[in-house]
């Protein structure tokens, strides 16, 4: 493999708020190599475009975090442009390695199953030709579910999964079902009751799975997690001043991905319907990043449409992708952040509100339910209903007291369940603890 090395970026941290004691490292030295595999999600590209979205996040944070605490961690995904470097090193014990598995080219998640297989003769190759033996792999999503399994068939392996969205729930919200649903079904089935653990992000997630995939299997919860320094540094005013908002504009925020599962058309719906429209200055930003003629492209013009006909122009913007840093002033400067999704197995976007001391207003659906604590950390509403989030949005609004207390409610809950150190700690002990236990007796890596 010809290989370009690239530093990345650090990720911007900042200790400005008082925050718990980080998790000190632990024995550096007793750390084995770990592989994350992520064949969809790159951990090194720009979040909110290009169908990045909280998977790519996910693996880059654990990964990163996995290696502050000792381990070498090598996150594994499939290489979408000739132009990307093959390898990003993003701290001394972690990089991203892109394998090329089919084209060099953006593929579209459903499509992608189709080069798994090469994606696992890469995967061995690139173990053969740098002599690391991965002790345990960390898989996320089914597709590579599936290239875990097949590792584990040739190596004595530990396969550690995370769904990132069930098959059993996203069909059901859909109205057409891909081609490639009964595999990715069968395969959700195989995974569960054949790793050696999943990792449930929320209870809700556990709850799907035995019902709707098997009763088999070892299942732990560890949730996902945000960066609680970064998150939450700003005062309202800085970020307001540094976006040029009026202090007494009533801002109502989303951030995601343009897909018609996100539900934004029920926000615009509700905001359009607001008892405060009229009377207030209010403010709706509607930020993600989206390709022209692609299907975020296409969701995006479609909600323009909906914001133009509902008289909606004037007070909606749509910013594009939001950076990195910026992101956090524009949660902070929000009075409330919407995350109106049809289905949500976590949805990294509330805690990252609920961090920045924002309310959030979310569907009553999947992980939302587990992170958003009605009247003490936003509320929930039915999914798709535009009334009751509209009800909603309208409470928080009218009372900016008890708006300030819900934000200071939802500030609480993140530090004290969703740092990702504290989430990092937990899938370390998780590793350690499997690591123990001698695995199935199976050659080395194959020749
Ligand atoms: N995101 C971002 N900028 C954007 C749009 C999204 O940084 O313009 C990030 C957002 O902050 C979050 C992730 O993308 O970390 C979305 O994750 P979430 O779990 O909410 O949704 P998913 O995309 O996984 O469905």
């Amino acid at each position: 493999m010809r290989e370009t090395w690239v530093r990345s970026r650090p990720l911007i941290r900042s200790n400005l708020r008082q925050n718990p004691e980080p998790i000190k490292p632990m024995d550096i030295t007793s750390k084995q190599h770990i592989a994350l595999i992520s064949v969809h999600g790159d951990p090194a590209v720009e979040i909110g475009k290009e169908e990045a979205g909280g998977q790519n996040v996910y693996v880059r944070q654990v990964g990163e975090a996995l290696a502050n605490q000792g381990w070498h961690v090598d996150m594994f995904t499939r290489c979408s442009s000739a132009e990307q470097p093959k390898i990003v090193e993003h701290s001394p014990r972690c990089r991203t390695i892109r394998l090329t598995a089919g084209p060099e080219e953006f593929v579209p998640r459903d499509e992608i199953f189709g080069y798994a297989n090469t994606f696992v003769e890469e995967l061995v190759k690139f173990q053969q030709q740098s002599g690391i033996k991965y002790s345990l792999v960390h898989t996320n999503y089914w597709i590579s579910a599936w290239v875990g399994m097949e590792l584990k068939k040739r190596q004595a392996v530990k396969q550690v999964h995370t769904y990132h969205s069930l098959g059993a729930v996203k069909y059901k919200s859909v109205t057409t079902i891909p081609m490639i649903a009964t595999t990715r079904l069968n395969f959700e089935k195989a995974v569960l009751e054949t790793a050696e653990r999943i990792v449930a992000t929320s209870p809700q997630e556990t709850e799907h799975m035995r019902s709707l995939v098997s009763t088999k299997g070892n299942i732990d919860i560890i949730p996902c997690g945000t960066d609680i320094h970064r998150f939450g540094a700003l005062s309202k005013e800085a970020a307001r001043a540094a976006l040029g908002i009026d202090s007494d504009a009533k801002m109502v925020f989303y951030v995601g991905r343009f897909d018609e599962r996100k539900g934004i058309e029920t926000l615009v719906r509700a905001v359009g319907q607001s008892k405060l429209r009229g009377h207030e200055k209010i403010k709706l930003v509607i930020g993600g990043g989206s390709r022209p003629g692609q299907s975020d492209g296409i969701e995006r013009e479609r909600i323009e449409k909906i914001v133009a006909e509902l008289g909606m122009s004037d007070f909606t913007i749509f910013p594009g992708r939001i950076g990195d840093d910026i992101l956090p002033a524009y949660y902070t400067a929000a009075d409330v952040c919407v995350v109106p999704s049809h289905y949500e197995p976590f949805g990294l976007v509330a805690i990252e509100a609920m961090a920045c001391g924002t309310p959030v207003v979310a569907s009553d659906v999947g992980g939302l339910q587990f992170t958003v604590v009605p009247e003490q950390t936003g509320l929930l509403a039915p999914a798709k209903d535009e009334v009751a989030f509209a009800t909603a949005i309208d409470r928080i609004l009218s009372n900016p007291e008890w708006r300030n207390q819900l934000g200071q409610g939802a500030r609480k809950r993140v530090e004290e369940k969703f740092s990702w150190d504290g989430v990092a700690h937990q899938l370390s002990e998780l590793y350690t603890k499997l690591l123990e236990k001698p695995a199935k007796a199976l050659e080395q890596v194959s020749a």
